[in-house]
């Protein structure tokens, strides 16, 4: 068979196997076959791709093999768990660049072969050089190199928007008088400059949205490098990473009440630190528990919903809490795990902690499946998790986690939260729940808090 048709036709099938590996994840019970779906589509992409006639020096190839794997695999082995969201949003920032880098030299090597190469140069630089330095201020905001807070000042959108209407007219400047370079610098230049703009204004509280656009963002930015390449599997992986980024974008603003045009142009995710605010100085009447009172409070339960968030995943606490909950089970209890969306530090962290511990699937309730049956619940644990259980959500305007949908925890019998101390959870504020007369602190790392209760619970 010819060798054009060889690729494309391997190109159509990592196509198919990418939908199909997508597909299966969207339930936790097939996500690891598909994620291997997807990595197989991958491998095949590449390997077709290395047979395209373009291709001269392998050699360069093999050098860039070497160094990332060299680096991925020294991140893999650094990176904590915890900083995966600063990770991810670094990982989506080098996806942007590469598209940008990629149409860049393609725009130098053949100076453009007509208007719709030119446009699509032309847009790949612009959204994959905005999704860089954006990608790269949110990083320096989740590591707390860059100011968390929302950066604002006068006629901010105004002097965004100009830049964009600039960016637009520099594209038609670019596409009508190919050989001057100027305005295709300066273009790039501006692109670079309004990524920093856009992220500036956005709080802290508010990055897992921006890390999930900006996602989606550089799937299109390596689409509009596929239609500067002419190469078909980029064009489709990149849709399907813009699509799926937008889509999960969209299920983590209703997971924080948040519209999709607030997160684009807004100014949100303001952490408040006023008195009333601060988390750890100004609670009353908040009332502590030992691992051997929690384990009598567990042992007369019929119905126990364990609520996991960020602290399981410092603590590594998944499997002790899976050895609870069998114990618990053993016992008669039934006992099922709330899970909020935004629990964690990463759009399905909990999820992914908890099968890593071979909790059964049937376990895990998302939120609107768990909210109803807190009435009917004798007991929830609380296991590192702080935000994603805060009535202020619901009664307190101005909060910077009002509106957001939460956990209802407080409508069961008692509650039990396990962490280390009164320390607020990543939004910065306090927690009306830890003085609620239902709820009772057991100040513990959690996975030692919930080895010394399971103990007790043996004892008992
Ligand atoms: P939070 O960040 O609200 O709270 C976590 C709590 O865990 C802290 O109060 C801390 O208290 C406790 N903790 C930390 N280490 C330990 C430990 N070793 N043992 C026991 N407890 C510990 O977490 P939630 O999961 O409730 O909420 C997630 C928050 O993160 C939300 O605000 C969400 O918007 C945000 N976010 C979510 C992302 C996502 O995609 N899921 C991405 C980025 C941010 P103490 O120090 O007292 O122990």
């Amino acid at each position: 068979m010819d060798r054009a048709i060889l690729i494309d036709f391997s190109y159509i099938i990592a196509s198919a196997l990418f939908i199909f590996g997508i597909k299966r994840l969207s339930s936790v019970r097939t996500a690891r076959g598909g994620n291997g779906l997807a990595a197989l589509a991958m491998l095949i992409a590449i390997v077709a791709t290395l047979f395209e006639k373009e291709i001269v020096d392998f050699r360069l190839i093999a050098l860039g093999l070497v160094i990332g794997s060299l680096i991925g695999a020294a991140a893999s082995h650094w990176v904590k768990m915890t900083a995966m969201p600063q990770m991810v949003a670094l990982f989506n920032g080098f996806g942007g660049l590469a598209s940008a880098l990629v149409a860049c030299s393609e725009y130098l090597r053949t100076g453009g072969t007509g208007v719709f190469d030119l446009t699509t140069i032309c847009l790949g630089t612009f959204v994959g050089a905005l999704t860089f330095t954006g990608s790269v201020m949110a990083y320096g905001k989740l590591e707390g190199i860059v100011e968390q807070q929302p950066v604002t000042y006068f006629l901010q959108k105004t002097l965004n928007l100009i830049i964009f209407i600039g960016i637009v007219v520099l594209i038609f400047w670019t596409v009508n008088d190919p050989k001057n370079l100027l305005p295709y610098w300066i273009m790039f230049a501006a692109a670079s400059l309004l990524g920093v703009l856009l992220v500036l204004p956005i709080g802290g509280a508010d990055m897992p949205v921006v890390i999930s656009l900006l996602n989606s963002y550089s799937g299109i930015a390596a689409s509009m490098t596929g239609f500067v390449l002419m190469n078909k599997v980029l064009i489709v992986a990149g849709a399907l990473v813009g699509a799926t980024g937008i889509i999960l974008t969209e299920i983590m603003c209703r997971a924080m009440n948040r519209s999709l045009a607030n997160v684009a142009f807004g100014t949100f995710g303001k952490i408040e630190t006023g008195p009333a605010q601060k988390g750890g100085q100004d609670y009353a009447g908040v009332k502590s528990c030992s691992a051997e009172e929690a384990a009598m409070i567990l042992e007369v339960a019929q119905k126990v919903v364990i609520v996991p968030g960020y602290g399981l995943a410092v603590a590594r606490a998944q499997h002790a809490i899976h050895d609870l909950s069998n114990l618990l089970e053993s016992r008669g209890v039934e006992v099922t795990y709330g899970i909020h969306p935004v629990a964690g530090r990463m759009p399905g962290h909990m999820n992914v902690l908890l099968a890593e511990a071979n909790v059964p699937y049937d376990r895990l309730k998302e939120m609107d499946e768990i909210n109803p049956e807190f009435d009917q619940t004798d007991v929830v644990l609380i296991v590192g998790a702080n935000d994603v259980t805060n009535p202020v959500a619901r009664s307190q305007p101005g909060s910077p986690i009002y509106g957001m949908p939460i956990l209802d925890v407080d409508k069961a019998k008692s509650v039990i939260v396990i962490k280390r101390s009164l320390s607020p959870g990543f939004a910065g504020i306090k927690n009306p729940l830890f003085e609620n007369e239902k709820t009772v602190m057991f100040f513990e790392d959690a996975r030692k808090g919930i080895e010394s209760i399971t103990k007790e619970l043996k004892n008992l």
